[in-house]
């Protein structure tokens, strides 16, 4: 395979899980194993075996001593290796091609791999929900895959169609579906990845991407559920600036918020809040979340301008408050504003509608929600998600259903 021969020449790879976490590894995968027929693959993929009772062909020497069975009422937000993956590759300046799936683990890279030296690399997240008459749905997937687009552009990374992404998407979730959740006890959490794959030197464009997808089950992302959450704002650290890369789901916009988010989590704080870089005084977003305040009937969010990564439950949030007759602003919001608001929360796939409980600035702390979470952010948290969950009609054609 042309786009592999960079590999055979090199003296050693990387071997890195999809997720960067060095978890025992189950089914080490490297290049060669393309070669063989993909049916032969796919018989093989089970993780530890333990999803619903179904034991498949049982990894001989390597299985891990987890539990075998999977406790769906304590899902976290961590990553659990399950059975396949999907991988698509591309040399700059072709098309994706050849996609399939594979056994989920380890994938093999050059050192000099684009996304290890100069951080070319996209992320994408969104969830499948089961139903309780077994249909698998996925919120808005196509959403996910224009803004992979959009982010590729700007990373100058070729990106797969829409079709290939949502494609993609569902062969993963069907091949796993073993491994989502029964209904209302989490999700699968899907995570497209696309890649620089290939090796470079000199600061260019890889000649090469790899486009992956991996999935896990998932509970609450902050431990504290549908609890109000704790923020405090940032005032030194920014996470995006203008003309930067804020605006795409660029990997390199995380590392750099790690430092002030670590601090934050170990004052007790959930998470951060940041702050434009310019006037420090109009808000932007959480580390992984987009911010709402509610002063009355008006809902307000910081418009997208570039430094704020466009989330498609923000997107989806607006309209359905528009829907329930609030009048939904999308401006500059400032964090007086903010201090002053009637309820705050926060939206993102990963923590859906997150209620904020309060919020420190400059060492103050205002609370929201006397009686832990204010009636509209239940009120919003409960629409969106019984959409995505398939327990009201989809007037707005969002949901996508699998089977
Ligand atoms: C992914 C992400 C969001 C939320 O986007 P969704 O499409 O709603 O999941 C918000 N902010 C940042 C920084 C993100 O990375």
């Amino acid at each position: 395979m042309e786009s592999n021969s960079v590999h055979h020449h090199l003296p050693s790879a990387i071997k890195l899980l999809p997720s960067l976490l060095q978890k025992p590894l189950i089914f080490p995968f490297n290049f060669k194993a393309q070669k063989q027929p993909r049916l032969a693959l796919l018989a093989n993929c089970s993780n530890n075996g333990y999803s619903n009772n179904v034991r498949l062909a049982s990894p001989s020497s390597t299985t891990t001593s987890e539990s075998p069975e999977i406790d769906w009422d304590n899902l976290g937000f961590s990553i659990v290796p399950t059975d396949y993956m999907y991988s698509m590759k591309c040399a700059q300046g072709e098309n994706f091609t050849n996609g399939q799936l594979q056994c989920f683990g380890n994938i093999e890279l050059s050192p000099s791999a684009g996304i290890l030296n100069y951080g070319q690399g996209l992320f994408e997240g969104l969830k499948a929900y089961r139903k309780h008459d077994g249909k698998i749905l996925l919120f808005r997937p196509e959403e996910n895959a224009l803004r992979l687009r959009m982010g590729a552009e700007r990373m100058c990374m070729p990106a797969p169609s829409v079709e290939q992404f949502v494609e993609a998407v569902k062969q993963t979730v069907l091949a796993n579906k073993n491994w989502i959740p029964p209904p209302g006890k989490g999700s699968l959490y899907i995570r497209p990845l696309l890649l620089g794959s290939g090796a470079v030197l000199g600061l260019a464009p890889a000649p090469e991407y790899t486009f992956l997808v991996y999935v896990s089950p998932v509970g609450n992302y902050f431990k504290e559920g549908l609890a109000p959450i704790n923020l405090i704002v940032e005032t030194d650290v920014h996470r995006a600036t203008p003309g930067g890369t804020g605006g795409v789901k660029t990997i390199g916009n995380y590392a750099a918020v790690l430092k002030a988010q670590k601090a934050a989590k170990s004052n007790g704080y959930s998470d951060v809040l940041y702050l434009d870089s310019i006037h420090k005084k109009y808000l932007e977003e959480v580390s992984s979340c987009n911010i709402f305040i509610i002063k009355g009937n008006v809902i307000s969010t910081p418009e997208i301008a570039g430094t704020i990564l466009p989330g498609i439950t923000r997107k989806s949030i607006i309209d359905v408050a528009c829907n329930q007759g609030f009048q939904v602003e999308e401006r500059l919001v400032t964090v007086d504003e903010l201090l002053d608001a009637d309820e705050v929360f926060c939206t993102g796939t990963a923590v859906v509608v997150s209620p904020v409980g309060s919020v420190t600035y400059l060492g103050k702390r205002v609370t929201f929600g006397k009686e832990g979470v204010g009636r509209v952010s239940r009120q919003l948290h409960s629409a969106l998600t019984s959409l995505q969950m398939g327990l009201t009609e989809d007037k707005m054609g969002w949901v996508v259903e699998l089977e």
